[in-house]
């Protein structure tokens, strides 16, 4: 068997939301991964081997190839550096990590002992993502607008951790903007000014507006809010000399000055795991932080605004 169809066992930690909606279907429908165990405190996978915690797990699957982090961004750093010691290689959900230095330093541990980390950002494999990356390489840019908006209580019901320090608040959606962002412009996005709309109850932001330049001074604004209508907006708008360019449906809907442009079949988790196993092929890694980062800058250059409780 030659790397490139060899079939890695996997083990999946933290069974909630994200693991069963994307994960598991994505796992079942890859014949590169087994998924052979799970580690989850309250939760279980039918037909595989189950854990109270990623230690056990990884105490008692000495064998085991790898395994995809589905947990909160607050415990990614501990769980990613426990499976890298134990030889896994190892998927981290978005965020890859609660801050900027611990997922440098997991790059660093992974790189050490030779394993794969991959941290992925699903929004990137949204089927517009790599059209417009193509059609914006070479066009001359004016302005950037990202609407990314949405009702917290219908997409994060009884969610806490995304109110604690390190959850993120309406970063937690909205990165994945800026991980399209960082991935569709053909420079590098600097974050200059940030507002930062926090309830009096909670740590982290409801609302946020950014405003960025790229290397070249093109403004880049973002505006995101969990205190939205039913209906969400994630859309991204490039104007360019050659027209607009807008991204809808968070990366589903792309529209080329005027004209729709056909797309592919949605696939981001599916993609997700070819991926990984590509990294795992080839013992090389994917961890670009740049979509954290700016997420860190706008902790650290923010203006905090405090606003009404959320009531949990
Ligand atoms: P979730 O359902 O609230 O949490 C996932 C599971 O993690 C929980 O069911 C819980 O399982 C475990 N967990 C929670 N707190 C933990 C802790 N302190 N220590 C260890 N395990 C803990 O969250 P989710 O929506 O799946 O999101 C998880 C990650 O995926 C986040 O980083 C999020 O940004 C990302 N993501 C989510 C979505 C989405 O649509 N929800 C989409 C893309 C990416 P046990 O109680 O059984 O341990």
């Amino acid at each position: 068997m030659t790397a490139t169809n060899a079939c890695y066992t996997v083990g999946i930690v933290g069974v909630g939301k994200i693991a069963r909606d994307q994960h598991l279907p994505a796992i079942a429908g890859n014949p590169g991964f087994r998924l052979v165990a799970a580690a989850s405190r309250n939760a279980q996978v039918e037909h595989v081997r189950n854990y109270p915690d990623i230690d056990t797990l990884l105490g008692a699957e000495k064998e085991l190839d790898a395994v995809s982090l589905c947990a909160p961004p607050q415990v990614r750093y501990e769980q990613a550096r426990a499976a890298l010691l134990a030889g896994k290689h190892v998927m981290l959900e978005k965020p890859p990590g609660a801050g900027v230095s611990e997922v440098e330093a997991l790059r660093t541990l992974a790189h050490k002992h030779g394993r794969t980390l991959f941290a992925t950002w699903h929004s990137r494999y949204a089927s517009a993502v790599e059209p417009a990356r193509a059609w914006l390489a070479h066009r001359s840019l004016r302005a950037v607008h990202v609407r990314w908006k949405e009702d917290v209580r219908r997409w994060h019901p009884g969610q806490q951790w995304i109110w604690e320090p390190g959850g993120l608040g309406v970063f937690d959606p909205g990165i994945n903007a800026l991980s399209i962002v960082t991935q569709i412009l053909p420079r590098d996005v600097l974050l200059r000014d940030a507002t930062l709309h926090i309830p009096s109850d909670c740590a982290t932001p409801i609302a946020a507006e950014l405003d960025c330049i790229d290397a070249d001074g093109v403004p880049v604004r973002a505006e995101f809010d969990w205190r939205h209508g039913p209906v969400e907006q994630w859309e991204i708008d490039v104007d360019t000399d050659d027209g607009l360019l807008s991204i809808s449906e968070g990366g589903k809907r792309l529209v080329i000055a005027g004209g729709s442009v056909a797309l592919g079949a949605e696939r981001e988790y599916p993609a997700l795991y070819e991926r990984f196993h590509q990294l795992i092929s080839q013992r090389t890694d994917d961890v670009d932080v740049r979509p954290l980062r700016l997420v860190a800058d706008a902790f650290l250059l923010g203006r905090h605004v405090a606003v009404e409780a959320f009531g949990h």
